[in-house]
């Protein structure tokens, strides 16, 4: 042990040579809110030297980058997404955000875990070990979602699967808490996986962490939901919801996904009211591939971010919109060497050209460059997949125009329609008149009302049905997810 601090000791010193140099950058400390410029000295996988200059460090095998006139970051860390909906496996993220500067994200594999239950999440973890991020997990706690009331999924989550899987090095906690109606019900079930991530963390004296979901929520409902012991929220779309959150001791969220945008509804709201940012994150939560690729990943939303920062004339300070997507959550996490840079942290690092648009030029992760000028360095192998986990549609009948035909023996009828609303996942209900034609109602491009249909994928069961969305927009073809 005390070799290890001799280790240490000499690496800061000197007497070690080093392995990395990053020359002359503008140094971001989101701790003082300082620039400075300096060098950053990497022994193996962490930060042995800050600002100063000195030739002992240099060896023959020392690599040195030059980063003058760069600024240098903590790597971004992402707080909340479902990669299942980026539609990509984890290796693939991976290439994708490297790029974009992020270093670790916590992943909640709900989705993989409605088709495949704990198989599949185990799976994902595996992967997660093989890429170049760093990958945690929060363990799904809702599957299904809701209830088997309301939809026939792959499997659903005991108390006992989650406990299995809060074993795993890579767990950190119970994903988000859905099932709010069932936690101020309360429903016992629920609460159990709530008291059991605490007692099971607690035994292993690590930080719980329970994360939560709880659009609309207030008052009273609100204030249980919180002392049932539900960390965090990032379902908020109005400041009254943030405000009421952070004022009741929760952490939030300020969501950035493809679907559902609300950071500068958030944002704006946050600089009028002049809230402290130190417990606000930036999380995807949902990312689309071509979101992905076309407009980044968080180093997006610190761009969005500072651009409201400049209109309001600088009243939320660069360093606090850093913070949002560095040390905020680390400490959330409980992750003191991330989120910074300082001495003996990981050399996870997000190097930028500057900071406004945020155009990442490398990312280091582990003291290695895994990322340069928008490509991937020293990338990994394909993860391979076992036969098991492929094919998991199981769908036992075919299927033929007619089985999407809504019979109707008026001439016009009214629908009851899921009206879909820009940047929300919340949907709308409405009613239209729509035409019959031959016995059919009909879809209307020109009202943009068009079919959709859900299968049951999972059991093979043959249920299906029909319904009717407006506001996606499509005027020929179909789409299948
Ligand atoms: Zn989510």
């Amino acid at each position: 042990m005390a070799y290890h601090h001799k280790q240490s000791v000499d690496n800061s010193l000197g007497r070690n040579k080093a392995d990395l140099i990053l020359r002359g950058g503008q140094i971001v400390d989101v701790h003082s809110g300082r620039i400075k410029e300096g060098d950053i000295v990497v022994n193996g996988h962490r930060i042995v030297g800050l600002y100063d200059r000195s030739p002992a460090f240099v060896g023959s095998n020392t690599k040195i980058i030059d980063v003058s006139g760069k600024y240098v970051l903590p790597g971004f860390i992402e707080p909340h997404i479902h990669i299942e909906s980026s539609m990509l496996t984890l290796t693939n993220f991976s290439r994708a955000v490297l790029p974009h500067g992020t270093t670790t994200v916590i992943n909640d594999p709900h989705e993989i875990a409605n088709v495949m239950g704990v198989r599949g999440v185990r799976q994902m973890m595996d992967e997660g070990h093989y890429t170049n991020l760093r990958f945690y997990f929060t363990i799904p706690s809702c599957v299904p979602s809701l209830s088997e009331e309301f939809e026939t999924c792959g499997t659903f989550f005991s108390v006992e699967d989650i406990k299995s899987l809060l074993e795993e090095k890579s767990a950190i906690g119970l994903g988000e808490m859905m099932n709010y109606p069932g936690v101020i019900a309360p429903k016992i079930d629920v609460l159990a996986k709530i008291y059991e991530t605490y007692r099971m963390r607690g035994f292993k004296k690590k930080p719980p962490i329970i994360d939560g979901h709880c659009p609309g929520l207030t008052g009273l409902e609100l204030s249980a939901y919180i002392n049932a012991g539900i960390m965090a929220d990032h379902e908020c779309s109005t400041g009254a919801e943030l405000e009421e959150r952070l004022a009741k001791g929760m952490f939030v969220m300020v969501r950035n996904g493809s679907y559902a945008k609300n950071t500068r509804e958030l944002l704006e709201y946050v600089i009028e009211n002049q809230i402290d940012t130190r417990r606000l994150m930036f999380c995807s939560d949902d990312r689309n591939p071509y979101d992905l690729l076309n407009k980044g990943h968080i180093d997006q939303t610190l761009a969005m971010a500072m651009e409201l920062a400049k209109e309001s004339g600088w009243k939320l300070k660069p360093f606090e919109i850093i913070r949002m997507a560095t040390l905020n959550p680390a400490e959330f996490f409980h992750m003191p060497y991330r989120g910074r840079l300082g001495i003996g942290t990981r050399a996870d690092i997000t190097i930028v050209e500057n900071l406004e648009k945020f155009n990442v030029w490398a990312t280091l992760r582990n003291g290695e460059l895994v990322a340069q000028k928008g490509h991937v360095v020293n990338d990994v192998q394909d993860y391979p997949y076992h036969e098991n986990i492929l094919n998991s549609v199981r769908i036992k009948r075919t299927f033929s125009v007619d089985d999407f035909q809504v019979r109707s023996g008026a001439k016009r009828q009214k629908v009851r329609i899921i009206e879909m609303i820009p940047g929300q996942l919340t949907t709308g209900n409405i009613i239209h008149k729509l035409e019959v034609k031959n016995g059919f109602l009909e879809a209307d491009i020109n009202r943009d009302i068009l079919k959709i249909a859900v299968i049951e994928r999972h059991r093979g069961n043959n249920n299906f049905s029909v319904g009717y969305v407006k506001g996606f927009g499509i005027k020929s073809g179909a789409v299948a997810i």
